[in-house]
């Protein structure tokens, strides 16, 4: 029986997770749920999984927590940064998923990671921001990296058993990573000012939380999903395809010298690769319906038009320039969604500001966490101060 640590719990990839191990409960047992905010989620999560400990953002979520449960439930609530850090790497958990959206995912991801647990990779921002970092923590404390964002669970899996970087001695030629193109993929141009945030998080094929349901939207996940396929896999921006493929069917896909095309596919759903990930090498059911390819139809390629999706190469030259490049664009993007799905700012923005803040910081060497965490907040600052100057203006 492995014992589970669930960073994110509450949210779309940690509820997806819930479903699969609740279906295999002499596999998998609960350590610990973490959540940000959200008590009324954490309470009723907590009542039907029953995990040893239940860590909230702060003291007065918990409180909130601890008065809702009262005696009906033997979970132990904790909360705050160390705690979380806590349960991440714990003696007694075999799996961490790390499932807390963006930056602030990467210190109890890092925590799981050098206490050497199998890591089941979601927060693809950790690895974005520090990824040459993270990979040497990876192999320094003999963890397991294990992909879940879709892509990269794909390439996982249509890669040599094991894999490890070095891929063209493998054979490996090129990986072409699919995106759908979000929800806007047809909309003219001259409307993109107008999009709402509702708008925007409803993608066409994918049921997810709000801050990637905007960069799918963006295409700055594909970004960041570039970047982060350089680091898990060791290879160069240059040796990474994307293309456009609204059906969500092939999640990615692997290139051999010999001709070969591995894919990997199956319905949008992230209960396949959360499976996936939990189970490797062995296999386990994850409650989603098979494939039915004569329902589908069709599976169609298309070439990524950058104009209508300016985050894309951004991503590209700041992994090109390297250091903590990534780090900056990853902060400036977080700020400036999080204002767009607060209203403050139009959708055409983000990339404006992303761009701007690529522009005007400085990168550095990304030789030690204090420097991307200093990068990090220097790009929010700057963001926030740009938005401030433009509020005055108007
Ligand atoms: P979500 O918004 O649905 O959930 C986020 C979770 O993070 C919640 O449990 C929340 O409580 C927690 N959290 C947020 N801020 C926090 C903080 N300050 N401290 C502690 N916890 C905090 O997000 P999601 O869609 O589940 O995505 C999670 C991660 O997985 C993201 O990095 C995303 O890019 C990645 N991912 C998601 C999907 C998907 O289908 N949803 C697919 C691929 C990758
Ligand atoms: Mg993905």
């Amino acid at each position: 029986m492995k014992q589970v640590t669930i960073l994110g719990a509450t949210g779309s990839i940690g509820s997806s997770t819930l479903d699969v191990i609740s279906s295999h409960p002499d596999k998998y047992g609960l350590y610990a749920l973490t959540a940000n905010k959200n008590v009324e989620q954490m309470a009723k999560i907590c009542r039907s999984h029953r995990p040893r400990y239940a860590v909230m953002g702060d003291q007065q979520t918990a409180a909130q927590l601890e008065k809702i449960l009262s005696s009906s439930c033997a979970t132990k609530i904790l909360s705050g940064a160390a705690e979380l850090e806590r349960v991440a790497s714990d003696s007694e958990v075999d799996i961490v998923m790390a499932a807390i959206v963006g930056a602030i995912g990467l210190m109890p991801t890092l925590a799981a990671v050098r206490a050497g647990k199998r890591v089941l990779l979601a927060n693809k921002e950790s690895l974005v921001m520090a990824g040459s970092l993270f990979m040497a923590e990876i192999a320094r404390h003999g963890a397991e990296l294990i992909p879940v964002d879709s892509e990269h669970n794909a390439v996982f899996q249509c890669l040599p058993m094991g894999f490890s970087t070095g891929l063209n001695e493998k054979g490996v030629t090129k990986i072409l990573l699919t995106g759908s193109g979000g929800p806007f993929r047809e909309l003219p141009l001259v409307d993109f000012e107008l999009i709402t945030p509702q708008q925007a998080v409803a993608h066409p094929n994918w049921d997810m939380g709000p801050k990637i349901s905007v960069d799918s939207a963006t295409m700055m996940n594909k970004g960041l999903e570039l970047i982060e396929a350089c680091w898990l896999f060791g290879i160069d921006e240059a040796d990474v395809e994307i293309l456009l493929h609204k059906q969500s069917i092939i999640h990615s896909m692997v290139a051999y010298n010999d001709g070969s095309v591995l894919a990997q596919m199956g319905n949008p759903d992230m209960r396949t690769p959360i499976a996936n990930a939990l189970a490797w090498p062995q296999r386990i059911t994850s409650g989603v319906e098979p494939l039915d390819l004569l329902q589908v139809g069709q599976l169609d390629f298309q070439v990524v038009d950058e104009n209508r999706y300016p985050c894309l190469p951004l991503a590209r030259e700041a992994f090109r320039q390297g250091g903590t490049s990534m780090a900056i664009l990853n902060a400036a993007n977080e700020v400036a969604v999080e204002n767009f799905l607060n209203h403050r700012i139009k959708f055409t923005e983000i990339a404006k500001l992303v761009e701007a803040t690529l522009l005007h910081i400085d990168s550095n060497s990304a030789k030690s966490l204090e420097v991307i965490l200093a990068d990090d907040a220097r790009a929010r600052n700057y963001v926030n101060q740009q938005l401030v100057q433009s509020n005055a203006r108007n």
